[in-house]
């Protein structure tokens, strides 16, 4: 459905509009990053590093090679001595085998459809000499952050996420790797199911958009995109739904989450 969201323009048009620098929780993972870099490490890639604030960060210890496919984020990176800016898509990164010490990946590989996902992992492990460093959302209900365009009915995630991943669901991406520390950190997430949040859109015309975020439709392109209007019924239905799913959430001992899952790997030993 959202292939189109890969294209290195979508990303030119988000990092356009989008800083992350000025979210304590961006600000306050970095840290924790920075604290779980192992002993040794001097060298990184930071695969889809973005507006670069958390590359930035790397680059205050390290020699940092940026990579994303928006040049718009990379020229944003290049003042910086320390870092070295490639333009190049996830799965076909322009550098020889075990070119760094440690391969970095924040909220990267949820945005990537299947065929560049699989392939991103592969040049992770060919370009990681000992470790992996990779942070994503977790287990996050995709549909809870939809919207909607007015003009072609595309359903997207405002973020582009194509996927949620679990530990394991990481693991699987980097069999060559082990997995030697996990934590679970960034703003809470209240539980929420894939079919209330369905219902809370079609019922209660509850789309994920901000009055003053500037939203793009990644199919058509329409650039007008705005919370719809809605009744008293529809904000009534949507308390009630609230409410149930309050209780629901309850019910199944499910409390908040903190967003994303950070995970460290090693190179398994050679057999
Ligand atoms: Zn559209």
């Amino acid at each position: 459905m959202m292939a189109e969201s890969h294209e290195a323009a979508f990303y030119d048009r988000h990092w356009e509009h989008t800083r992350t620098a000025t979210d304590p929780h961006i600000v306050a993972k970095g840290d924790r990053l920075l604290a779980l870099l192992p002993e040794g490490v001097r060298t990184l890639a930071d695969i889809g590093c973005g507006d670069g604030y958390l590359t930035r960060r790397l680059a205050e210890r390290h020699d940092v090679i940026a990579v994303d496919r928006s040049a718009v984020a990379l020229d944003r990176l290049r003042e910086t001595a320390s870092i070295r800016a490639i333009q190049a898509s996830a799965d076909a990164i322009p550098l020889p085998d075990r070119a760094v010490d440690l391969v970095f990946s924040s909220q990267m590989l949820e945005h990537l459809p299947a065929d560049v996902l699989h392939g991103a992992a592969r040049e992770m492990q060919r370009l990681a000499t000992a470790h992996l460093l990779v942070t994503v959302p977790h287990r996050e209900t995709l549909r809870r952050r939809y919207a909607r365009c007015s003009t072609c009915k595309l359903q997207f995630h405002i973020d582009g996420h194509l996927h949620a991943f679990d530990a394991a669901a990481l693991d699987q991406l980097f069999p060559a790797f082990e997995r030697i520390h996990t934590e679970l950190t960034g703003p809470l997430e209240p539980p929420t199911y894939a079919p209330l949040e369905w219902t809370r859109q079609h019922l209660c015309h509850h789309w994920w958009m901000w009055d003053d975020l500037r939203l793009v439709c990644p199919r058509c392109g329409e650039t007008s995109l705005r919370k719809p209007r809605r009744g008293p019924l529809r904000r009534a239905t949507e308390r009630g739904l609230d409410h149930l799913a309050d209780l629901w959430s309850r019910r199944a001992g499910r409390a908040p989450q903190p967003y994303w899952i950070v995970t460290l790997y090693r190179r398994k030993a050679a057999t």
